[in-house]
């Protein structure tokens, strides 16, 4: 392995970073990249011999925990069978059939077919893609539009990311791309009225839907698309009644639902999908992250009955389904997926995230909650958010120009925890891995709790 400063270099000199600020990378005002080159349980090192608790599972992904080595066997099994082949013209793999058949036992709504992608984001865009092929094949060439909401995230290709409702991912992009729609966020802390219930505040947000759908006509709306809990946009759980009140009025104007399970997908949410959890039932299922806890680049997009029946049904006229990729349903990203799963199923994760979290947001409160510039303490499962305000009578935000959740996130790296500083607002948001211990949690909550107080 090369020295450190050697590896620093040459990142430097040739690596374009997704979501770096590339000047002061270029210039070092930033410091040095970040040189990972281990991880075990919840913890990952750097090149320096610094450990950290990852608390939010890389991009909230690595589920089981790293260095996991039936995974890396499953990998390793695979590499030396297969490592490849396609599967365009109905070629396969038995680790592919048998993950097929794992989720579409498992996925919610009416799963019959699932779709491989290699991100979140890809998988989405094939999301938008059935949506068009589903209408066009009904004859009804106008219903293409998508809604999504505010402060959702989607991915950042063209059509993902103009789904995505934040518009620092869409600015000097030219998105959003047309005919991509954006309805409020259900986050009752910031979007209620005074005094409104989380039930009423629900109500509210799904008459504004109505009345967009009516406003574009509703045999433009395609789809609606939706993560069961907001994610990257805040970590912010549905109100009471929200999917309740929405699906009423998908079904009302016959709009396809497409969950996007990338985050709360196995067990996240302490259920085995967000969706379950909140009682929806998707038309259309995207998965990712928790699919492979990150081990290898894989997502799918889950095609629900009522869709897949057109499209079976269309074929003799039209030929063949013409989308896929030179990836998809690679036989090594399947190995790793079902060797996942397993220990998902095995450790029962998905309980495990409902019992830990709910001791993880009972130690959050107690050290969070009463603090000055704490707004709200908020989230699901192991998946949560603590959201800091200037101002908790008026609800008054820092100005942004004082970063106080990017220097509250940095202070607590600099003590050894890694706990995400959200994009939009002074959030710092937590998705550890779903294999953490009470234990651990007690010393993730306490590394948080000390970062705010150096900095505030
Ligand atoms: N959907 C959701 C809910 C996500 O959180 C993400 C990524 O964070 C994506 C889609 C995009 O996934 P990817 O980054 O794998 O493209």
């Amino acid at each position: 392995m090369n020295d450190i400063k050697t590896i620093a270099e040459k990142d430097r000199a040739t690596v374009l970073h997704p979501f770096t600020q590339l000047k002061d990378f270029a210039t070092g005002k930033i410091g040095d990249p970040t040189i990972v080159t281990g991880g075990k349980g919840i913890r990952i090192q750097d090149a320096q011999g610094r450990s950290y608790i990852d608390g939010f599972a890389g991009l909230y992904c690595v589920n089981i925990g790293y260095g996991r080595t039936e995974v890396a066997e499953a990998i390793a099994r695979q590499a030396y069978k297969l490592a490849y082949y396609h599967t365009y013209a109905a070629h396969t793999t038995n680790e592919l059939a048998n993950l097929s058949d794992r989720l579409v036992r498992m996925a919610p709504g009416k799963p019959s077919k699932v779709f491989y992608g290699l991100s979140g984001s890809d998988a989405n865009e094939t999301q938008a893609k059935l949506v068009w092929y589903y209408n066009n094949l009904r004859g009804r060439p106008k219903k293409k539009k998508i809604i999504s909401r505010e402060r959702g995230y989607h991915g950042c290709s063209v059509v993902s990311g103009s789904m995505t409702g934040m518009s620092f991912y869409h600015d000097h992009m030219d998105l959003p791309f047309p005919g991509i729609l954006h309805t409020g966020a259900p986050h009752h802390y910031w979007g209620a009225e005074p005094g409104e219930t989380e039930e009423a505040f629900s109500r509210r947000r799904a008459a504004e839907l109505e009345e967009m759908i009516v406003r574009e006509g509703a045999e433009t709306i395609g789809a609606f698309i939706a993560e069961p809990v907001l994610g990257t946009g805040g970590i912010t759980p549905p109100p009471d009644g929200y999917w309740r009140e929405i699906q009423t009025v998908l079904r009302r104007y016959d709009v396809l639902l497409i969950a996007d399970e990338v985050i709360c997908g196995f067990g996240r949410t302490g259920a085995d999908f967000g969706s379950t959890l909140y009682g929806m039932e998707p038309d259309l299922v995207t998965v990712a992250k928790g699919l492979t806890s990150g081990y290898m680049p894989l997502s799918a997009a889950i095609v629900g009955e009522r869709v897949y029946a057109v499209m079976e049904e269309a074929a003799d006229r039209i030929g063949a389904f013409s989308h896929g990729y030179t990836y998809s349903g690679h036989p090594i990203a399947a190995a790793a997926a079902n060797a996942v799963l397993d220990i998902v199923e095995k450790e029962r994760l998905g309980d495990r995230a409902r019992t830990v979290g709910a001791h993880f947001f009972k130690r959050l409160k107690e050290r969070f909650a009463q603090l000055e510039i704490v707004g709200e303490v908020r989230g699901v499962g192991l998946l949560g958010a603590v959201e800091f305000v200037s101002d908790r009578q008026t609800k008054r935000r820092f100005d942004p120009q004082l970063k106080v959740g990017a220097r509250i996130s940095k202070a607590a790296r600099d003590r050894g925890l890694i706990a995400r500083a959200m994009p939009h607002g002074d959030i710092l948001g937590f998705a550890p891995p779903l294999v953490v211990s009470e234990h651990e949690i007690d010393e993730i909550v306490e590394l948080a709790y000390r970062a705010t107080k150096q900095v505030m």
